[in-house]
């Protein structure tokens, strides 16, 4: 990456990051949808880019693709199953 960038050249890198993040996006398993590493190096390269050049753009994320239904356990408590225990 250059030092000194145009904003059109670092809209056009952050927009390039976003797509690598959209593709490699953390599913609720903590896997990536792409390669299907816990600790997926292309997207850590993706949001270092936005840390990096410092636009005030953020990455975005789209609703559901985590895919939550992957950790659908039958019901909107299922969240709770690991805390609470009987006694
Ligand atoms: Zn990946």
């Amino acid at each position: 990456m250059p030092d000194l960038l145009t904003r059109g050249q670092a809209n056009e890198l952050l927009d390039d990051a976003q797509r690598r993040l959209d593709l490699h996006t953390q599913l609720i398993t903590g896997t990536c949808a792409a390669c299907g590493h816990f600790d997926c190096i292309e997207r850590e390269l993706a949001m270092r880019e936005f840390v990096e050049i410092q636009l005030g753009r953020l990455p975005r994320r789209a609703p559901g693709a985590s895919q939550p239904h992957l950790c659908d356990r039958g019901g909107w408590s299922a969240w709770l199953i690991p805390v609470t225990r009987p006694n």
